[in-house]
């Protein structure tokens, strides 16, 4: 008998739990849902695929000037040159933000670093704006990811969303063969993948391509090492001058751990194209900001390595769009901007438009060019420090009070700063940013832990000292 009632206890309770997880899944998630719903305008255009699935590919650190389709004099991405013959390549997009975390925000949440307060790996992005995946998710996407953690762990937030975020791995040698065992299994299904690795960050020359580019006479300073960290460089060349070799050789490193990334995209492609899925799938190819290889700023004589400041060589990105139903092979030149790139999709996946996101669809610029600009913000220097870029003209407000405005046209190196002559533009230019920046987040930022792996790959990577 006393069995008898422990049994029933056993099941009574089992059968509260059950119905407590119910309800906490129910609770949780349909009012998010609903809220995602209340806040769409749904439409679909002509380019738009329903059903499609939608494969986002982010390659950090990659300068878009360092690959073949953006005119590179080095053979690095012989697949993406492939791809970008037959898809819309955006000659000038760039990154909201100079590193990996408040970037990836930026393009998740399609708002700038200010407005998500995703400023750096200390905070993660706040839980009431909602992220491009969840968005697919509630509109019945598959919706998972491979990435290398660190700066894009679900520990600032970017998991949200995906039924699948795998994060234990590094690079994209790690992360390809993972999605494609995925996409092997799920073919049937529609999914949204977002691919993610950290070839061409530092350390350079971690990949099985770190010599296909180096110089073999190069005897310079980093020969002994196979991987070259920014901490390295920096110590060598506080005791003596890096040599035009050097820089050259730590470029090649770069430019060969490219290269790796470039063969993993290639062999995902041609996975989707044997399974016959190429042809329904939509493909946005970016940088989440791209890096500075040995530049000499005027107020600095030492060359300069890594990602931060405000610059194009940090902030230009790669940005490739290929989708069933739009126009193939075009090449874009107006500005555009990471934030961009949610909207998009969302525009491609027949879903339509969402009020959180400030952002604006790329079609638009594919179809009818216009002059725009691409605002951009750090917190990696002493104050907040802000950029606005047009075609013509880079402004840079500084948080010390320094202004700074270049005339690419003629300076495309971003040297002379031509403030002093040009009173007005840097005006107009403010005005952009004040206009555009207004409903910054006034609540307090989200504190995001970080521990284990994570933390350690976040020090190897040198966000952490
Ligand atoms: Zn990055």
């Amino acid at each position: 008998m006393k069995k008898d009632i422990k049994d029933i206890i056993l099941v009574a309770a089992v059968v509260i739990l059950w119905l407590i997880a119910v309800f906490w899944g129910v609770y949780f998630s349909y009012p998010r849902n609903e809220f995602i719903n209340q806040n769409l305008e749904h439409y679909e255009t002509p380019y738009s695929c329903k059903d499609c699935n939608v494969v986002m590919i982010s390659i950090d650190t990659l300068r878009a000037d360092h690959t073949g389709f953006m005119r590179y004099f080095r053979n690095t991405t012989p697949n993406l040159d492939k791809l970008a013959k037959e898809s819309v390549v955006f000659e000038n997009a760039f990154s909201q933000a100079p590193s990996t975390t408040p970037s990836h925000a930026s393009i998740f949440t399609s708002l700038y670093p200010s407005q998500h307060g995703t400023f750096n790996n200390n905070y993660q992005v706040p839980s009431k704006f909602v992220t491009l995946a969840e968005i697919m998710k509630s509109n019945g996407y598959n919706t998972v990811a491979f990435v290398g953690d660190a700066a894009v762990s679900a520990s600032f937030g970017f998991h949200r969303g995906f039924e699948i975020y795998n994060e234990h791995s590094l690079l994209f040698s790690e992360t390809v063969p993972k999605a494609i065992k995925w996409i092997e299994s799920n073919k049937k299904k529609r999914f949204f993948l977002f691919l993610h690795g950290y070839e061409p960050h530092e350390p350079y020359g971690n990949s099985e391509f770190s010599d296909l580019f180096t110089e073999t006479i190069y005897s310079g300073q980093f020969t002994s090492d196979k991987e070259i960290f920014i901490n390295e460089i920096e110590s060598v060349s506080k005791n003596t001058d890096l040599s035009e070799d050097d820089i050259n050789y730590i470029k090649a490193k770069y430019d060969g751990d490219i290269r790796q990334v470039d063969k993993f995209i290639g062999l995902l492609i041609n996975k989707l194209k044997t399974l016959g899925l190429y042809d329904k799938t939509t493909f946005i190819i970016f940088s989440d900001h791209g890096e500075r290889l040995g530049e000499i700023r005027p107020n600095s004589q030492k060359p300069i390595f890594g990602h931060y400041d405000l610059y194009d060589v940090v902030l230009h990105t790669v940005l490739i769009i290929r989708s069933p139903n739009l126009e193939l092979s075009k090449r874009v030149q107006q500005v555009v901007s990471s934030i961009d790139i949610s909207p998009t999709v969302l525009e491609l996946a027949g879903i339509g438009k969402f009020k959180q996101f400030k952002g604006k669809s790329l079609l638009d610029a594919i179809f009818n060019e216009t002059e725009s600009f691409s605002i951009s913000e750090t917190l990696w220097l002493p104050g907040f420090d802000a950029s606005v870029r047009t075609s013509g003209w880079k402004f840079i407000v500084r948080g010390n009070g320094i202004l700074e405005l270049y005339d690419l046209k003629n300076d495309n190196k971003e040297l002379n700063n031509v403030i002093e002559k040009n009173p007005e533009v840097a005006d107009g230019l403010f005005k952009i940013l004040e206009n555009t920046l207004i409903d910054t987040n006034k609540e307090p930022p989200e504190k995001a832990i970080v521990e284990g792996r994570i933390l350690e790959n976040l020090k190897r990577l040198g966000y952490i000292t």
